[in-house]
């Protein structure tokens, strides 16, 4: 590699999970990397997580992780998550396994030991700084400076920078910045409905108090509640739902209201949070969205992750996405010697119709989570699409497995999934099970299919 080219100061606008795990990246890569993140370093001080508090991670995720060589340290944080646990309103439970082989599970992880993780590992690279309290709050994007204020002295300075990227989450500055100064085309849409965070505390000796290795869903058809187990024995739980209407978080108004809602839509859960109406006060209610954006780089500057694709959080697929960002950037740089003229648009290019496609597909997989898992035909075309698989492992995968278990790129598996779901409609229709199945009809209809290349074959 030529020292000359790496030879530049780098600096990341954020230190959420996709600019700490960028930071490590290129600090492995012998660049000189300045961190700015507005937030207090959670590794010091006690501050709240932020959007969640824990995160489903799926193959995407692990492979980044396994690269920068992390993947001993993350696996202690993790939890297998084999499938979804759905608890019906008299609280019967049914599980939907997500895979059919024993390595497709996904992961529940903490967010702040996730981020932690990260941060540690970019400072062992000894060329990563962090600057903690520092918002980055204008940007000159002809002459490669940032105005940065260090919010403890309330102090602004200017700052150079050779590359710039943006990882600033989804209400980015630095995408905000790029727009303003007519460089950026971008829309930002958010979702109807809100969310709001709660706790099923761990029982004695930190036991888990419902099954541990499951994603708990309570689906109730216009909005649900959630839960995602906690090495400490506790698990996250949040309500999505509509922000205003009939059952709405514009009706819940005061803790009488709070609980019976819960006591007669989940009252399995509401049994196992003691505090659940303060807890329902004291904790904010988050709003969601889905950022698009046509433009993710101007003269030196980058955009990526949530900064450049923010995706609404139903198919556990933001973080995962963003980390997939950071592989391929750092794929690019060794496919263009780390020459960034070239490396931004590559770059670009490779990934906004994939993130278009994770976007819409994790707005359809609401409607599935909330709804459509209660209906025996969506367990009837899950339980074809695994003989499917089974038969045709080259041209048929479930939807669901490509997105999360493979690293078939997004839009192929959106544009496949379509096929797929139109033939899995054909099949299920007028039967009631398995055996019902027209399997030579099958045969016809699934062997049609582009074989999927092998590179995204295990
Ligand atoms: C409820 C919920 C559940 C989710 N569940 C999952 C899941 O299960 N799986 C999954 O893969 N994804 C999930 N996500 C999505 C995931 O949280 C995001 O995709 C991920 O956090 C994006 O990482 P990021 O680093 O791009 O942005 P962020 O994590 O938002 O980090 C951005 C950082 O930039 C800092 N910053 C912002 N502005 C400035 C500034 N001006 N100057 C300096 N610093 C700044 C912020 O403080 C922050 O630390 C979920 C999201 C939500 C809301």
């Amino acid at each position: 590699m030529n020292n000359a080219k790496l030879n530049k100061d780098i600096t990341i606008v954020g230190a959420g999970l996709v600019g700490s795990l960028m930071s490590i990246y290129l600090g492995q890569r012998g660049y000189k990397v300045t961190v700015f993140e507005k937030l207090p370093d959670i590794r010091k001080e006690k501050i709240p997580a932020g959007r969640s508090i824990n995160l489903a991670l799926a193959n995407r995720g692990i492979r980044p992780l396994q690269q920068v060589g992390m993947m001993d340290k993350v696996e202690k944080l993790l939890i297998p998550m084999k499938g979804r646990m759905l608890h019906d309103i008299e609280g019967n439970l049914q599980f939907q396994s997500y895979g059919q082989k024993p390595e497709e599970v996904i992961y529940s992880v903490s967010r702040a030991g996730l981020v932690s993780l990260l941060r540690d590992e970019a400072e062992t690279t000894g060329n990563v700084t962090f600057h903690f309290k520092h918002k980055v709050e204008d940007i000159n994007f002809n002459h490669n400076q940032i105005v940065v204020n260090a919010w403890e002295t309330d102090q602004n300075k200017t700052h150079e920078f050779d590359i710039l990227l943006g990882t600033d989450g989804a209400g980015s500055k630095v995408r905000r910045l790029m727009e303003t100064s007519g460089f950026g085309d971008f829309s930002s849409e958010l979702l109807e409905h809100n969310y709001k965070e709660l706790t099923i505390p761990a029982g004695r000796n930190n036991a888990h108090l419902i099954e541990k290795e499951a994603l708990h869903i309570w689906p109730r058809g216009g909005y649900m509640l959630i839960a995602l187990p906690n090495l400490e024995g506790d698990f996250t739980v949040t309500l999505f739902m509509p922000k205003t209407g009939e059952v709405s978080f514009e009706q819940l108004q005061d803790k009488a209201s709070v609980a019976t809602f819960f006591k007669t839509q989940f009252k399995d859960a509401y049994d196992l949070i003691p505090n659940l109406t303060d807890l329902y006060f004291e904790n904010p209610t988050g709003i969601l969205g889905t950022v698009r954006s046509k433009n993710w780089y101007h003269e030196n500057a980058l955009i990526f992750g949530d900064a450049a694709h923010a995706v609404v959080p139903f198919h556990g697929q933001g973080m995962n996405c963003g980390f997939e960002d950071c592989a391929e950037l750092n794929s690019i740089l060794n496919r263009y010697q780390d020459d960034w003229q070239q490396v931004m648009p590559v770059f670009e290019k490779a990934r906004i119709d994939n993130a278009n496609a994770i976007a819409d597909m994790a707005l359809e997989n609401y409607v599935e989570m909330r709804d459509v898992v209660r209906d025996s035909k969506f367990h009837l075309k899950k339980a074809i699409a695994f003989e499917l698989e089974k038969q045709f492992p080259k041209q048929f995968i479930p939807r669901y497995s490509m997105v999360m278990f493979h690293h078939i790129p997004y839009a192929m598996a959106q544009s496949r999934g379509e096929v797929q779901a139109n033939i899995l409609q054909q099949l299920s229709a007028d039967i009631e099970s398995l055996d019902q199945v027209n399997w030579p009809l099958a045969q016809q209809l699934v062997t049609k299919l582009e074989p999927i290349s092998a590179e995204y074959l295990p």
